[in-house]
């Protein structure tokens, strides 16, 4: 396996908060672990007029923790560059052309290039444009384009996008980050399901009940209000995070556990996806915004927002992937704002056994839970044995999965999801066609919901959502597992 990589990163939104929070941390991991050594290099670019002194900097603070050794920390901050550019302006391109040429002599890179755009989409389209026309694409190495969420805002923008920057870079050459793709939780979706007889022969719709999906945060809109209030709930966690775990848990086998293997059948769970009329949406989809506390705002109050904001901050549905595994399994998923606790977590509830054998006894449901935040756990959920002379039942969870040997560190997202690019692995990110049928599926509720005019639900902070959430599931004789309080089953 290959483990020193060759590369010259050029980071357009260097001075941004991504970079500082996620990329330069991330890189750094990879440069202690020996991934990136001698051989490569990082331009920063961003309009404020820095110098490589003041950037090499603000790379030190962001990669500084306690334990840090200062040397590793000095080594590593020496090999990023700063080149004040506007990405709408032609002449700067001439100058990152040379300063990246100089780079790739200095260190030996033979022309491998990964252009990271950690800024406004909107820009995307003509910074793949000008990368190829001012020939900062190479001919003797690599060019990859690495892009972030979100990747437009409905399917036709989201096409116009992607032919702008499909007109200079192959699809192959674009890798689209879905940062939950590169949780390590995440990728455990495939290890459970495909590496144990015991799960792969019960992960269908004869023996799964219903599969339950919350992506919950603790927090309110903060700084993101500008973006959040064109965006919402549906566009900004439904169309990315939560259908790529949708079509993880529901695509059928793979040949192998390679990137078109995975990919194909990926695709073809999205493809199954049922996408709603706008009757359908009504009974099947619902979104609420927060209300304040004595010490918080409501959705409406918070800066930024209008105080006659429709833009949902919670949202929860059912939805279906009618393959021959899962139709007829109502999946249920739920996302917001300013929720009881911040987790991330699958529930895979099986159906009660055909027969109850004991008598008055009740059984309790077999349940496999994943939960990818705040920490990685796995639990099945399972009837035994009461302990004692007479025969009684309890139900027990069995506890699967637990990182309890806190040396074991546990890679970042960012960090997994650079090397696979370094390593032009993109079986972590989202394929085109992924994201066209995705938005398929979103487009269908927003046009829905663009059309209502009755008024929105509302729901408290620290509750975990309005009522007609929970009764979406009630009606079908389900509960949510996790609850305000904790579990029950
Ligand atoms: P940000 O802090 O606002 O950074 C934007 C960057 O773009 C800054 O470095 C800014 O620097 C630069 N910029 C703006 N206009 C420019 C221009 N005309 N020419 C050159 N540079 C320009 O945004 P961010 O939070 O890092 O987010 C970046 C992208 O990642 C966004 O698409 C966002 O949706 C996505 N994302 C962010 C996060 C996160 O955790 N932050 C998470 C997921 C996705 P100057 O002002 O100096 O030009």
């Amino acid at each position: 396996m290959d483990t020193k990589q060759q590369a010259l990163f050029i980071i357009f939104g260097g001075t941004g908060d991504l970079a500082k929070r996620k990329l330069y941390p991330s890189l750094f991991e990879l440069y202690k672990k020996g991934f990136l050594r001698d051989n490569f290099a990082v331009i920063g670019t961003a309009r404020r007029p820095w110098t490589d002194e003041y950037f090499q900097e603000v790379v030190r603070e962001a990669v500084t923790a306690e334990h840090e050794s200062e040397e590793d920390v000095a080594n590593f901050a020496q090999h990023f560059y700063y080149q004040s550019h506007n990405v709408n302006d032609t002449e700067h391109y001439v100058t990152l052309r040379k300063l990246a040429q100089q780079l790739d002599q200095k260190y030996h890179i033979g022309g491998n290039r990964l252009f990271y755009l950690a800024m406004s989409p909107r820009f995307f389209g003509t910074i793949a444009k000008h990368l190829k026309s001012q020939h900062i694409v190479t001919d003797n190495g690599y060019n990859r384009l690495i892009i972030e969420k979100p990747f437009g805002h409905d399917l036709t923008s989201a096409k116009e996008l992607n032919n702008a920057i499909g007109s200079y870079f192959t699809e192959k050459s674009v890798f689209r980050i879905d940062h939950y793709l590169g949780k390590e939780m995440i990728q455990n979706i495939a290890a459970v399901r495909f590496g144990n007889n015991l799960f792969r022969s019960l992960w269908n719709n004869r023996y799964i009940d219903n599969i339950q999906i919350t992506l919950s945060e603790a927090l309110g809109v903060e700084e993101r209000a500008g973006y959040y209030e064109t965006a919402g709930a549906l566009r900004d966690m439904v169309q990315n995070h939560i259908l790529q775990i949708v079509s993880l848990l529901t695509m059928n086998m793979p040949a192998s556990y390679t990137e078109s293997d995975i990919r194909r059948e990926k695709l073809d769970a999205l493809k199954a996806l049922q996408v709603y009329t706008p009757e359908q949406v009504k009974n099947n989809f619902v979104r609420a915004q927060y209300t304040g506390t004595n010490e918080l705002k409501g959705y409406r109050q918070e800066e930024k927002i209008a105080d006659d904001s429709r833009t949902e901050t919670f949202v929860a549905g059912k939805l279906f992937v009618n393959n021959e595994n899962f139709a007829g399994v109502p999946i249920y998923i739920r996302t917001g704002k300013r929720l009881a606790k911040k987790t991330t977590r699958i529930d895979i509830v099986f159906k009660d056994i055909p027969k109850n054998i004991f008598g008055s006894a009740k059984l309790g449901k077999n349940i496999l839970t994943i939960i990818v935040e705040p920490k990685g756990e796995i639990y099945l959920q399972m009837n035994v044995k009461q302990i004692g002379q007479d025969f009684g039942l309890q139900v027990q969870k069995m506890d699967l999965l637990q990182v309890k040997d806190n040396k074991v560190q546990i890679p970042e997202a960012y960090e997994k999801l650079i090397l696979d690019a370094l390593r032009g692995n993109a079986t972590n990110f989202t394929h085109w066609e992924e994201v066209a049928y995705s938005w398929k599926f979103v487009d269908a509720i927003r046009s829905t919901w663009d059309q209502q005019q009755d008024s929105l639900a509302e729901y408290a902070s620290g509750s975990m959502g309005p009522k007609v959430a929970d009764d979406l599931l009630v009606r079908d004789g389900h509960k949510w597992v996790f609850t305000v309080n904790g579990e029950e089953n």
